[in-house]
């Protein structure tokens, strides 16, 4: 019998202070060459147990063999030039330097599969792996090739398929795609947003997952949902979208959040990954706030739908902020499913 409400967490998890700088985000590694290899794989099976000791159920590899959940993979690739930076805004929300796509995008080996085939080794329960989306990894590079957004989110929607396939083959239940631009270049989503999404899945056999969110507590993240207003409606716009898609599983942030929970309804027939765990702040849920926010989103989802999971990634925390917060997530969980028993 499958688990109700399978719990899982939406990506990171903190890396051990061997591995790299504590409470970082994409903290460099303080291991080199085959060190680092054997260090990234280790954490890889620290982040498995510390999920299983804590009652998530769908596992995950909590981004331990990855320095940014877009760059790495995109390192991996010919095609773009990381010496060439130039500056450019990233979300509409803030200035970086990225590096330059110089010529055509190839995905010349595997990026993630060996790491994933080690995470199916180490755990029997069902496992999801994290991809960029196209749109968010356009929304990452200066591009001085394809000279075109669309174009270049197409190559890359090819390039994730190619990835997506070697991960199905390696054993991989869920395949997540992490699109934070779809909360923000709204024409693009509908233009040309979904269709290199449902190109980047095609064929798969794998369930698979759109994660879109406000990101993690950083300064500039948090000064732009304070211009938000008192309704996050951002949703809005591309549920519907979604809702017409073949994605199987939309991920949305609703613990602390200001997404209005019928928003969810628009989904409707789609599995919901409910984020019910703040990523913005160390104090640890109760069970009962989890299980309030599961409940609240019940009314617009299907019992047999809902997976309840974490608003976004938890690198940034303490570990033991994540463990706690993971416990509370499966607490909560259990509060509800013994409800739903009776
Ligand atoms: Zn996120």
């Amino acid at each position: 019998m499958q688990t109700l409400l399978p719990t899982s967490i939406v990506g990171s998890l903190p890396k051990p202070s061997w591995l790299a700088q504590p409470e970082t985000l994409w903290s460099p590694w303080k291991l080199e060459g085959d060190e680092l290899l054997e260090g990234k794989r280790d954490a890889l099976r620290l982040a498995v147990q510390e999920q299983t000791r804590n009652g998530i159920d769908v596992i995950s590899d909590g981004e331990q063999t990855r320095q940014h959940f877009v760059t790495t993979f995109i390192e991996h690739l010919s095609g773009v030039d990381f010496e060439r930076r130039e500056t450019v805004r990233i979300r509409d929300r803030y200035d970086a330097s990225v590096p330059t796509v110089v010529g055509a995008v190839r995905r010349e080996q595997p990026v993630f599969v060996d790491d994933a085939k080690l995470l199916r080794a180490t755990t029997d329960r069902p496992i999801k792996w994290a991809l960029p989306g196209p749109m968010t990894m356009v929304d990452t590079l200066y591009d001085a090739h394809y000279r075109s957004r669309e174009k270049l989110a197409w190559e890359f929607a090819t390039i994730l398929n190619q990835e997506a396939r070697e991960l199905e083959a390696a054993g991989v239940d869920i395949i997540q795609f992490d699109e934070p631009a779809f909360n923000v270049f709204f024409d693009e989503v509908q233009d040309w947003g979904i269709a290199a999404l449902e190109r980047a899945t095609e064929g798969l056999r794998a369930e698979t997952a759109v994660h879109i969110c406000y990101g993690y507590g950083i300064k500039a993240n948090n000064e732009w949902k304070a211009t938000l207003g008192s309704q996050w409606r951002q949703y809005e716009e591309t549920f519907p979208l979604l809702q017409q898609s073949g994605i199987d599983i939309v991920s949305l942030e609703c613990q602390h959040s200001h997404v209005p929970m019928e928003l969810i309804e628009l989904l409707r027939g789609k599995k919901v990954m409910l984020g019910a765990i703040d990523v913005a702040s160390e104090a640890i849920e109760t069970p009962e706030e989890v299980a309030d926010t599961l409940r609240r989103a019940l009314e617009f989802v299907d019992a047999d739908k809902l997976v309840p999971s974490t608003n976004c990634g938890m690198a940034p925390f303490p570990r033991n902020v994540a463990a706690a917060k993971l416990r509370a997530l499966s607490a909560g969980t259990n509060l509800v499913r013994e409800e739903l028993a009776r």
